[in-house]
């Protein structure tokens, strides 16, 4: 399939707003990449320019490229300037209020036959796309971060996204070097679907003092070939991030077998959140 998407918008110019303006621009697409403040539009330019450097320090592309990518990239405070675009990608602040008031805002102000992507990791696609007048031309596009390293985007197909819609999306995210993966619309899509729920486990497996720590990520390391063991992982994403996950799944499914551990309960109640509070299953405070 062609990808006939040339110029694509984001809102959000954060952690993966600027990751996914990347990976279009490398790509050679045009991209506006638009946010509330012009310190938080340069901040994402930076770290794009950033990123760019440390791979023409790995000789993986040449300063013509970098200059090239950038020149494809414009910031911007004004949602004005996304009128022109084919896709636009909300990338924004995870909190649906905030993602409500933005989906409305672009329906009204985009012509009709543009599509509109959201990279939410856990807010309905459906609920979303009913927040605008163009649910078909609606679709979750979840990335992984960092994106220019990952390869995985989850196609999340609403209950009214059409194919069409989808199968241009895809293109797109083929172009860009990814390999996509299509999802119904559910709690936590595929990935961390089962990712987080595997996590949960390993907290019931230290609590039961089955093993330590430490033996619990070799275990998975070195028999399922994960680069990274369960609870190393937890505190990379944040233990309180991996309750509040398995604390949706739990109301939204109904089902005990989503029943948060009760360690990772008292850990996230101590503070015990992972790598940024300092400390988390392991001890972080000599770094
Ligand atoms: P972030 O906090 O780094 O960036 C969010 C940006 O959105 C900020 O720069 C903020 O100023 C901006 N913003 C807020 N309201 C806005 C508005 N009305 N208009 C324009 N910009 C606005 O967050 P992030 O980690 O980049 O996450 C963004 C989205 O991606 C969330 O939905 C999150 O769930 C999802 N996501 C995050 C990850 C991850 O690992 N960080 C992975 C996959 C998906």
């Amino acid at each position: 399939m062609s990808n006939s998407i040339q110029t694509v918008g984001i809102v959000g110019a954060g952690t993966m707003g600027n990751g996914i303006a990347q990976a279009c621009a490398t790509k050679g697409i045009n991209v506006v990449m638009v946010d509330i403040a012009d310190a938080a539009v340069q901040k994402g330019l930076a770290t794009i320019s950033g990123s760019l450097d440390r791979l023409i320090k790995k000789e993986k592309i040449s300063e013509a490229d970098k200059a090239a990518a950038l020149a494809l990239v414009k910031g911007s405070t004004s949602y004005d300037d996304l009128k022109g675009c084919q896709l636009v990608i909300e990338a924004a602040t995870e909190n649906p209020e905030i993602k409500n008031k933005i989906l409305k805002q672009l329906d009204e102000l985009l012509p009709a036959e543009t599509v509109i992507a959201s990279n939410t990791s856990s807010i309905s696609i459906t609920e979303l796309a009913a927040q605008t007048k163009r649910a078909d031309k609606f679709i979750g596009m979840h990335f992984f971060n960092p994106v220019p390293m990952m390869a995985l985007v989850e196609l999340i197909r609403g209950i009214q996204t059409s194919d069409a819609t989808h199968d241009a999306v895809k293109a797109l995210a083929e172009h860009l070097g990814k390999s996509p993966i299509t999802v119904k619309n559910a709690p936590g899509f595929v990935v961390n679907r089962i990712l987080v729920p595997m996590i949960n486990e390993a907290f019931f497996v230290l609590a039961e003092g089955l093993a330590t720590p430490e033996d619990i990520d070799a275990g998975m390391k070195l028999g399922c070939n994960h680069p990274i063991g369960p609870l190393a992982l937890a505190d990379m994403i944040g233990l309180d991030v991996c309750l509040a996950v398995m604390e949706v799944y739990l109301e939204q499914f109904g089902d005990s077998k989503y029943r948060p551990c009760y360690l990772l309960k008292e850990m996230v109640a101590a503070g015990h959140l992972g790598r940024k509070t300092g400390r988390g299953v392991y001890d972080y405070s000599a770094k």
